[in-house]
């Protein structure tokens, strides 16, 4: 049996919706700017150019409902998607069989230092300490494709403090579900647990302590999260 030298780490795992089981994840791939809206509100040009990613660790999920108000920032954004959980996984997966490898969909928030992202873009530097910081991604549980199919459509909303801030509807997404697979699979080898988030509407804004951030897509239900 492997002795390990120090304390293991725990599997990072998300509830599965109706089941007693759960979904353990390995990595998580989050697209940028996949909605044109919202990349014309980050000042880019929203022609179907070639998709880019950026990761979050496992450990940054948060299914708790409480995000924490993040150190060494004073604007930290809400960035609304839909979560794509993996189920199996390959290399140069072909777009129309892709879907075969969805395990179940869910609500996730892209939680943003936009103001540390800022000075990273602005640099050239890496984005993580913008995106991939504790607590980063909450997220509600994960929906069985039996249960609810492989969403396509379906009005996206985020509501803060009752007040809509972001709306979308899935079918706005410039890169749909498996062609997203698909380009992730010619670059890195995708695996059971895998997490893709899979981009956000315009409407992204700051949020501060107390606040109450309610996300909502037609199918999958609502994730409430408040801001401690
Ligand atoms: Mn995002």
């Amino acid at each position: 049996m492997t002795q390990y030298a120090i304390e293991t780490p725990p599997v990072v795992t998300l509830p599965v919706a109706g089941e007693d089981t759960v979904f353990p994840v390995r990595r998580i791939y989050c697209i940028g700017r996949n909605y044109a809206a919202h990349a014309i509100e980050m000042g880019h040009d929203p022609d179907r150019e070639d998709p880019f990613f950026f990761q979050k660790n496992p450990d940054n999920l948060n299914a708790s409902g409480v995000f924490p108000y993040p150190p060494h920032t004073s604007d930290v954004h809400h960035e609304a998607e839909m979560l794509v959980a993996l189920r199996s996984g390959g290399k140069n997966i072909p777009v129309d069989t892709a879907l075969d490898h969805v395990f179940g969909y869910g609500l996730a928030l892209d939680m943003t230092r936009r103001d540390l992202q800022g000075v990273a873009k602005k640099a050239g530097r890496p984005w993580e300490i913008g995106k991939a910081f504790e607590h980063s991604a909450p997220c509600g549980p994960v929906h069985l494709v039996s249960e609810v199919g492989h969403p396509d459509q379906g009005y996206l909303e985020l509501k803060v403090n009752g007040e809509v801030r972001q709306q979308g509807d899935l079918n706005q997404m410039i890169w749909k579900v498996p062609e997203m697979i698909s380009y992730l699979s010619e670059y890195f080898e995708l695996a059971p647990g895998d997490v893709i988030l899979s981009g956000t509407p315009s409407g992204v804004g700051p949020v501060s302590v107390g606040d109450t951030m309610e996300l909502s897509i037609d199918g999958l239900g609502m994730l409430t999260v408040t801001v401690a």
